[in-house]
């Protein structure tokens, strides 16, 4: 069975980093991966092809019936890159170009493919309509949501279990990426166990992650020795082993702010 996992999060935690190296480090394992970046940056594969491909809904502009070869790119170990792309930032919604792409790749039968994961990193701001397309539409089938120890982490991560809920999505596990705050590991703990959840991996803040990004690889590819590259390898075991899947339960805002005053 392919497995179909959707990555949230706040806007600039590590989403499209996590989703990237997770998928590097499977695909290393011989699995195959399909990666749908569903932000209109489109910048999710970039460290998997070594420069940004073209997206489905720019391609479409010039070509209205455009091939596979012509939406779907080849990256880091074989890796099916695709980007849906869609609005300029504050023109539009970003649902639309996620449903254009997912239609469009439908129609080329990429997901009757020989696939073993497909990972969905989805604009995190629970207003958008890009938000819930992965899981309205049943194309994910378990949610991620990466998040550090930060309030404004934290809350962003609230907001969107509140989302999951609303559209009965099965939370798989918080990511914690470090950000290096006090008691980091310990307040996403007790985060994740609030919400009726768990810690699934935790990804220290590092240097040799930016670097790698800079010569437009993974951690994984550029330093598959390293011990963040094992960090991402122990993640993406967790995931595949993970049984510990369920419906989350959200924090009123009141409760959120007692919940995180409770560590200062
Ligand atoms: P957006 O919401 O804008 O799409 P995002 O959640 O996808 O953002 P990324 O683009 O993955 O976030 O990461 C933002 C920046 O943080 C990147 O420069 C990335 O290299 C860096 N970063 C992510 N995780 C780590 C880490 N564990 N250590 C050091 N740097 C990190
Ligand atoms: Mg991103």
């Amino acid at each position: 069975m392919i497995k179909k996992i959707a990555i949230y999060g706040k806007g600039g935690i590590g989403k499209s980093t996590t989703v990237a190296n997770l998928s590097a480090t499977w695909a290393s394992d011989d699995l195959k991966c399909l990666v749908i970046g569903c932000d209109p940056k489109a910048d999710t594969t970039r460290t998997l092809y070594g420069q940004r491909i073209p997206t489905v809904v720019n391609t479409l502009k010039d070509n209205r019936n455009p091939e596979r070869d012509d939406l779907v790119f080849k990256g880091f170990k074989d890796i099916l890159c695709v980007e849906s792309g869609g609005p300029e930032p504050g023109v539009g919604c970003a649902g639309r170009g996620v449903i254009v792409a997912m239609k469009r790749l439908e129609k080329l039968d990429i997901f009757e493919e020989d696939l073993d994961v497909v990972v969905y990193d989805v604009l995190g701001d629970v207003v958008c309509g890009g938000f819930s397309v992965p899981l309205r539409e049943n194309y994910a089938d378990e949610v991620l949501i990466v998040t550090s120890g930060e309030y404004m982490s934290l809350y962003a991560a609230n907001n969107i279990v509140r989302g999951v809920k609303k559209l009965k999505g099965n939370l798989s596990g918080i990511i914690c990426n470090c950000r290096n705050v006090e008691n980091e590991e310990e307040i996403v703990n007790a985060f994740a166990e609030k919400i009726g959840t768990h810690v699934i991996g935790t990804i220290h803040r590092s240097n040799l992650i930016q670097d790698a990004e800079l010569d437009a690889k993974t951690v994984v590819e550029k330093y598959p020795e390293s011990e963040e590259a094992g960090e991402y390898s122990k993640l993406a075991s967790n995931i595949m082993d993970n049984e510990n899947i369920s419906i989350p339960e959200p924090m009123d805002d009141e409760e959120f702010e007692e919940f995180f005053k409770s560590f200062i």
